[in-house]
């Protein structure tokens, strides 16, 4: 999650809104299968005896049936609980029609996850005045146009992290609206790790610093709130709670750099300025795989010793990066066609003085086209599995192959780039 620069300003009038649907793999069941409607379901990552529930139903929630649970355990508290497997392809087309629904209100749709989207409202302030009757619509669309069984929770706020707050406290089918009106009294009902982010570590730092209750958590000044937590993460918990908006929002992610000024003794050994070339993609790929999102634009320039310049804009729309082995292509084939149309010497020469990679134009990981979405999850994935490992165990854990012979530049990359992308 990025955090804001503009933290500070604050829009008080709540105009964001958060969906998300209850039960939602299994009530796309229950929505395609009748027999299983007002039963006890759970989608089950396999049917068999220690196979995973992944998704209870509501029924099945009411009866005791929570997510991770075996199947084995979940049968003994609910024998007429109906295990059911897994259909991506059913749930990711439900998925889409939402967002269709969705996009009918705003332009401003983004998905968080399959189940989940947030929907900025801030430059319809005109067109929509009242958003619970907006809300109320939406339910009726999905109902209508998407599936009668199909339920959802709404919050509504100022901020995401409030919207989504709001959509956790009332299922299912719920409709919260959190405003400076009512806020305290909506906190005062939670506990500490009701709050989406606090976990149980975090809510014990709190706890010794005092601050026992989300309600408190709000009135807490943000310095305090920074002692507390050991770290600028407390002060955003203040800032939440006080309507401004502190959360990544793709829509404002507009575009993001790594480059490198070439000394004249680097610039003497072209292996070196390859290897150059992968640590600027691979800084860009570790930002964009900690966002979880993709680029649809990679423009890539270079300047010489006697001022001239080579820029190039490569649109890959139909297949947007993150890999940095995958930029690096891109960006390489463009320099080979550019090389024999103009006859010259390589793009990457010893006249080198200045090389960067720009990207812009995102999409969130989750919003990828879905065919291609089937391709790349996995590596998707195996990406976002390896950053966590690095983060863990340091970055020298786990170098991919093709990074190998460059680990010396790779690593000197890290961190380089303007500071408002430093975290
Ligand atoms: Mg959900």
């Amino acid at each position: 999650m990025r955090i804001h620069q503009n933290h500070i300003a604050k829009d008080l009038v709540p105009n964001v809104m958060f969906v998300d649907m209850n039960s939602f793999f299994a009530t796309c069941e229950q929505q395609v299968n009748y027999y299983l409607r007002n039963r006890a379901v759970a989608v089950c990552v396999y049917p068999g005896k220690y196979g995973c529930v992944i998704a209870p139903s509501i029924e099945a929630k009411k009866k005791g049936i929570k997510l991770g649970m075996r199947l084995n355990e979940a049968m003994k508290i609910c024998p007429d609980l109906i295990p059911l497997e897994t259909h991506p392809n059913r749930y990711r087309e439900f998925h889409k029609q939402i967002m269709n629904v969705l996009r009918k209100y705003s332009d401003d749709v983004i998905p968080k996850s399959i189940d989940e989207a947030m929907i900025n409202f801030a430059s319809y302030k005109l067109v929509h005045k009242d958003l619970l009757e907006v809300a109320n619509n939406i339910k009726a669309d999905i109902r209508n146009e998407v599936g009668d069984y199909l339920k959802c929770s709404i919050g509504i706020a100022p901020n995401s992290f409030l919207a989504k707050l709001g959509s956790d406290i009332q299922k299912p089918d719920g409709l919260t609206v959190i405003s400076p009106e009512n806020i305290d009294e909506v906190l005062s009902k939670l506990s500490l790790t009701d709050l989406p982010g606090i976990a149980k570590a975090m809510a014990i730092k709190l706890k010794l610093a005092g601050i026992e209750t989300p309600l408190q958590l709000r009135h807490t000044p943000a310095e305090k709130l920074k002692s507390a937590c050991h770290s600028i993460v407390g002060m955003y918990w203040h800032y939440r709670l006080n309507f401004s908006e502190v959360d990544f929002s793709t829509s404002d992610y507009k575009s993001m750099q790594a480059m490198r000024q070439i000394s004249a003794s680097q610039r003497r050994n072209i292996k070196l300025l390859d290897d150059l070339l992968v640590s600027l993609c691979a800084t860009l790929e570790k930002r964009m795989v900690k966002q979880d999102i993709y680029a649809k634009d990679i423009i890539f320039s270079a300047r010489y010793e006697n001022g001239k310049d080579y820029k190039e804009h490569i649109n890959c729309e139909k297949n947007p990066v993150q890999d940095a082995m995958k930029m690096m292509q891109y960006i390489k084939n463009r320099m080979e066609v550019f090389q024999k149309v103009n006859h010259c010497e390589p793009v990457i020469n010893t006249n080198l003085v200045m090389m960067g990679v720009n990207l812009c134009n995102f999409i969130p990981a989750c919003a990828l086209q879905y065919d291609m979405f089937e391709n790349n999850v996995q590596h998707h994935h195996l990406r976002k599995t390896m950053y966590d490992i690095k983060k863990k165990f340091g970055n020298d854990s786990i170098i991919k192959a093709a990074e190998l012979h460059e680990v010396e530049v790779y690593r000197d990359a890290i961190g380089f780039g303007s500071v408002k992308h430093l975290y």
